[in-house]
């Protein structure tokens, strides 16, 4: 037995302007003998047709994959990029607030004024990221996300990180760096030029502002360009192995903002996994396989290995 009919598997807000049509994708339904296995391998037979797949991550082996560099535990301490982090057993390290911290708290506030303007609680639960800075002493915020550039010039800049992250391959493990394009911090240029412009504003009217930072539309095509082209020169300029997008696997949020255009969802819906998956496209998140290059040949400041690992505090 076979059905002929159409229907979608997506959301089902379609506008359409007077004199203008929609039709579903055609679909056939038929049962077939057996249990699932039998069109599972069909499904993957057409998939294989339909689509170039891509070839194995150089994830693919990585088995503990450890986070370095969160809150009260800085990757540079004592003149030099640490090292203590890399065990024998770490297969992939991801280093965390490697960019320019910021001198001032979140929403750009002085630190004598930031219990009042955060309020108590969440002030008290963002301790951990108020971090001495290891060359200066002075309080920074190393957690603000958004332009991903500056290496932290106290320790270095650029070049001091460039041959850390030479000298933690040479050690054995792939080296990721954290990032997290959903939020825009106000102390960054992107919050401070798109922040206001590109946020996600709720059903009732306000800004979604989760990690006290704009929470950033991935409707608007020219925020995903930015994310893209952002990325692209991360890879090229600190030559890491890949970049973690955090936050990306989440159901996102329905955006009621009035000031960018969408490109997918019409208003009140979300269509947020395909701007996800659209951005993702563009963003090269992985360097094909390399090959290893020795610990000997880097001339990296760094400290020597101890024994003991910190745990990385989790936001
Ligand atoms: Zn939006």
């Amino acid at each position: 037995m076979c059905i002929r009919d159409s229907f979608a598997f997506e959301y089902l807000r379609r506008t359409r302007q007077p004199g203008e049509s929609f039709v579903l994708k055609d679909v056939a339904l038929s049962a077939h003998p057996g249990d699932w296995r039998g069109p599972m391998k069909s499904y993957a037979e057409w998939c294989h047709q339909v689509w170039a797949f891509r070839a194995p991550s150089s994830l693919r082996g990585v088995v503990n994959m450890i986070a370095a560099g969160w809150g009260q535990s800085p990757l540079f301490r004592d003149g030099a990029y640490r090292t203590d982090f890399i065990q024998p057993r770490c297969d992939c390290i991801e280093l965390m607030s490697w960019w320019e911290w910021s001198e001032l708290g979140p929403w750009r506030t002085p630190w004598d004024q930031l219990e009042a303007r955060l309020g108590e609680a969440t002030y008290n639960r963002y301790r951990p990221y108020f971090v001495e800075d290891p060359v200066t002493g002075k309080t920074m915020y190393p957690i603000n996300r958004g332009d991903y550039d500056g290496y932290n010039q106290r320790w270095g800049g650029l070049p001091a990180f460039q041959e850390a992250v030479k000298a933690y391959r040479g050690m054995g493990p792939l080296v990721t760096l954290y990032t997290d394009p959903i939020l825009a911090c106000d102390n960054s240029r992107c919050g401070q030029q798109w922040g206001k412009l590109w946020g996600i504003v709720q059903p009732n009217g306000e800004y979604s502002t989760n990690y006290e930072s704009w929470n950033m539309c991935h409707e608007v095509a020219e925020y995903r360009q930015y994310v893209a082209d952002t990325m692209r020169r991360v890879m090229q300029e600190t030559d890491a192995d890949g970049i973690r997008l955090d936050e990306y696997g989440h159901g996102g949020a329905a955006c009621f903002s009035t000031l960018h255009k969408h490109t997918f969802a019409e208003p009140g819906c979300t269509e947020w996994l395909r701007c996800i998956a659209e951005t993702t496209r563009m963003v090269p998140l992985l360097r094909s396989a390399r090959q290893k290059t020795s610990s000997s040949s880097s001339s990296a400041k760094l400290a020597p290995p101890t024994k003991r690992s910190e745990p990385p505090v989790s936001e």
